[in-house]
Parts: C-alpha cells; structure tokens; sequence
C-alpha cells in the first residue's frame, strides 16, 4: 500500500519523470533509474534543412499586444529589450504518423545587455538532449549579408555562432537559420520530453533557444538526467505552424491567423512575454471554459475523453486560486494537453502537458502543471541549480488547491502523506535546496525537493501566519514576475515581508539539512 502511495505521490509529481515501479520505495537498495534512457545517447545524424533565407521581418512590439490580457498589455514597455523570435516551422508526418520532420525557420532578434561586447552567441538545441531523445540540426546563420557556420558543442546539444564583428553593450543583433528536427514515437516505458505518443506530436523548444548568460558566461549546461532542462529569459514569440489540416493544432500563445492552404492549415501566434514555448499536433476532443478573461481549454485523445470534466474542474479553480493568492495570470489562453506517457506531465509557459490521463491521477498532475504558469513560467528559476524554488511551489500548489476544493482537512491529509514518506527515507535530513546532479536517485530528488519542499512551505506558512505568508506570496510573484528569483531572492522577499529573520529555517530546510522533528520516527 505504501509502495502504490508513494508511486502515487510521484506521479502526481509532475514534470519528474515517472519512478520504475521495480526501483522500490526511497532508499531501498536497488538499480537507480536515469529516465530509462540508454547512458550514451547519441543524436542519428539528420539530413540538411532545406529552407532558403527570407528577408528578415519586422519584429515588432506591438504586435505582441494579443498576446496578454488588456490589463497587462502594458506589460511589454518594460520588456523593449527581451530576445524577439519569429519561427515558422512546417510539421510533416509519415503516413503511419510514427515519424515526423519539423522543418523550420527561426529569425532572432537578441539585444547585447551585457556592460562588455560578446563576441559570440550561443543557441541550444534542446531535441538533442537525452530526455528529448529526437534529432535537431540548425544553420547556417545568416546575418546581415553574412552567412556563418555555428560550431557544435556539447554533442549537439549547442551550437557556437562566432560573430565577425563584436556585439557593443546595448547593441541589437538580428540572425536567421532554418533548423529540422527528426520525430520518431516514443515508447510507453521510455518517457520523453519530445515525440510522438499515441498519436499526439508533442514538441516544446522545437526552434534554438537562446540560453541565459549568468556572470557574463553563457549557460550553457547539460541537464542532469531527471529534472528539467532548460533555462531561458522571458522573449516574445511569434510562431507560424504549418501542419495536415486533418489534425488540431495546439501552441503556446494566442492565434491570430489561420489559413487553409489545400489540405493543410497554417496557423499564427503571438504570445507576449513568455520563455519558451511548445505545440501539439493531433486528433483533440477539445472544451473551453473561461476564468475571468482567461480561456483554459483541454485538448484530450477520445479514449480519454471522460477525464475533460476532471482537467477542466481542477484546472479552472486552481488558476482561481494561484490568480487570488499569488497574482494575475497575465495572458489570455492556457492549453491543457494530452500527452500519456509524457512523464507525469511537463510545463510550458500557456501550454502544459499531462501525462496521466485514463489513470485515477488526473487532478494531482493537473493543478501541479497549471501552479507552474506562475511558478516557473513567470517567476523563473535556475531549473538545474534551484529545482525546489518552482517544485516545491507547484507541489505546495497542489495543497493550496485541496484547500480551497475540499476544505483545510484534505489539504492537511495530503501535507500528511508527503510527509509520512519524507519520515521514512533513511536520512530526512537532507536538504530541499540542492541541484537536480547532487541528489543520489530520481527518487531522492523527487522526495526532497518535491514532497519536503512543498512541506517547508508550509513550514514557512506556519512561521510567519497565513496572512503574512499571503503577502509574502504576492510580493514575491510582483518583484519577480518576467524575470528571475533566486533561493537568496526569495528569503529576502520573505524577510522584508515578516520583518523578521529567517536565517536559521532556511538552513535547516533549504541549504545545510538537518534534524527536523516532524520527520523523526
Ligand atoms: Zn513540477
């Protein structure tokens, strides 16, 4: 029993890859899984894009207005200097839709805020990672009249654009290159982040990314096995999808051309300050409800059509929820989208995928990814190097959310069961602050910086009083909103908040571990 809880408690994890089942309960002996991926996965060479350079377009600000809510579309005059992307990409499937070619354009425009000239930019190409298992080429770079061949790093996984001439302090770079990802369909027991997977193509950060530059360095790092992947700073995103008109299309941000071109469909999207992006291409049942202004709408295969009600309940009453005690969901759309076998499920900014639909864990999954919009998607956060600040959040979410549905009884019941298991790993004491590459198993890290993470929220909570940590919550997400927080970030939001010092809770919780007596047997 304890074992199908914890299993259980994992799943509803999200956005963790799921546990082996034969792995066992945290810190039993075993064969620790690396997302059963193999240990040297090499991305199979792709042939060549085939796109020809277009005169680069005009990217302008205004035209990013659809892209938020009348209220926040004043949002953009602070973000005049965020990187600017307009990607076209035509998705083509085999006849089976086993395989697929994404095949693309991405025009960026990127803005130099650094006080020293770069003499290079970098640009991931994500599909190459092992947790996305498909196989991604870009280039050449075109800029200007200046055609240049990117240099590949990190096999793949980076592609190194050497500029003829330095990009000055303030200075705006504009750079075009096709790019062409192979698809194939992933299999039930190898979860992925990319693919096609009964029947649904899904595709986040399907074009080069920009990566973050921290202490004038390019990041450029490898993603440990088992959490998240990328991180990237808010940028405005206009995407053109071309795929078979038989199939829905599903895409971060809001659409604001469709054309029939024969038997496919083209699609346009803005989407305001987001800092990434991802779609979906597939046979959708799909209902809409509105939250205030916002349109949440579920894209779900027809087998699992009997869940719409339960993604639709849960979501729209947490987006409720977060909207109250954090801050205004800023866009206009959320897409919830099937995705089995997508791990539990995975976050993108105004699009989440869920992974569990047709088991009993729906809701779990759904409120976790849709608290990420907030926690992650507009407060950003080091993914790699500070999971807890948005898994711990998103898990905390999932109690927020009980709390308001079910009353503080069944919230309490759930902080129970995550603590309970916390209880039993041989050492509790460890603490929930660390990098996704420090922790000893998948499980581990999924214990700690997500079943004791949401724990020291409420910890946290319970050490300042609900209406403080309420201020807290708020203050936090309008000093950090678009932008990127810290674990030293956070504490201080919290400290200026309570006017008091929380040194030791977070050493005890967050950074150096320790004995905490509701973990003692
Ligand atoms: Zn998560």
């Amino acid at each position: 029993m304890k074992k199908v809880i914890f299993i259980s408690l994992l799943l509803l994890t999200a956005c963790a890859p799921l546990p082996d089942p034969a792995q066992g309960l945290p810190g039993t002996s075993g064969p620790q899984s690396t997302v059963g991926l193999p240990p040297a996965y090499t991305p199979t060479p792709v042939p060549p894009p085939t796109h020809t350079p277009q005169p680069t377009p005009e990217i302008q600000l205004s035209a990013q207005n659809p892209g938020l809510l009348a209220d926040h579309v004043g949002d953009l005059a602070h973000l005049k200097g965020a990187t600017r992307y307009s990607i076209e990409v035509e998705v083509t499937f085999d006849s089976e839709m086993r395989t697929a070619v994404l095949d693309g354009w991405a025009q960026i425009q990127f803005k130099n805020h650094l006080d020293n000239p770069l003499h290079e930019i970098y640009l991931m190409l994500w599909p190459n990672d092992p947790q996305y298992q498909s196989a991604m080429v870009a280039g050449p770079v075109f800029i200007g009249d200046k055609v240049i061949d990117p240099r590949q790093e990190l096999n793949g996984l980076a592609l190194r654009v050497d500029l003829a001439l330095p990009l000055a302090p303030g200075e705006t770079i504009d750079l075009g290159l096709p790019f062409r990802i192979e698809v194939e369909t992933m299999r039930p027991s190898a979860p992925r982040r990319f693919g096609i997977t009964e029947g649904v193509l899904i595709a986040p950060t399907f074009y080069p990314l920009i990566p973050r530059i921290i202490d004038d360095e390019w990041d450029i790092r490898r993603a440990p096995p088992g959490g998240d992947t990328t991180n990237s700073e808010i940028a405005l995103y206009q995407l053109q999808v071309t795929a078979p008109a038989s199939f829905d299309l599903v895409a971060s941000g809001v659409e604001i051309l469709n054309e029939t071109l024969g038997d496919l469909q083209r699609l346009t999207y803005v989407t305001g300050p987001m800092r990434d992006v991802a779609i979906a291409v597939a046979d959708f049942v799909d209902v809409s409800r509105q939250v205030g202004d916002v349109t949440v709408t579920a894209w779900v295969l027809q087998d699992h059509a009997d869940d719409l009600d339960k993604v639709l309940d849960s979501a729209t009453l947490q987006m409720q929820v977060l909207g109250d005690l954090v801050g205004p969901y800023p866009y206009p759309e959320l897409d919830i989208v099937d995705a089995p076998h997508a791990f539990g499920g995975i976050e993108y900014p105004g699009l989440v995928f869920v992974g569990t639909l047709g088991t009993h864990w729906v809701v779990e999954p759904t409120v976790h990814e849709v608290a990420h919009q907030w926690f992650y998607g507009l407060v950003g956060n080091d993914q790699i190097s500070e999971p807890w600040l948005d898994e711990a959040a998103a898990t905390y979410a999932e109690a927020l959310y009980y709390e308001h549905a079910l009353g503080s009884g069944r919230a309490t019941g759930f902080l129970s069961d995550l603590r309970a298991i916390v209880r039993e790993h041989p050492d509790p004491t460890v603490p929930i602050g660390l990098p996704v590459g420090d922790y000893a198993s998948d499980a581990d890290y999924a214990v700690f910086v997500y079943l004791k993470g949401a724990l020291f929220f409420d910890a946290l909570r319970g050490e300042l009083g609900d209406r403080t940590f309420d201020k807290f919550l708020k203050a936090y997400y309008e000093q950090y909103q678009y932008s990127f927080a810290s674990g030293s970030d956070f504490q201080e939001v919290a400290e200026e908040t309570c006017r008091c010092d929380l040194q030791d809770i977070f050493d005890l919780w967050v950074y150096e571990g320790g004995v905490i007596s509701e973990f003692e047997k």
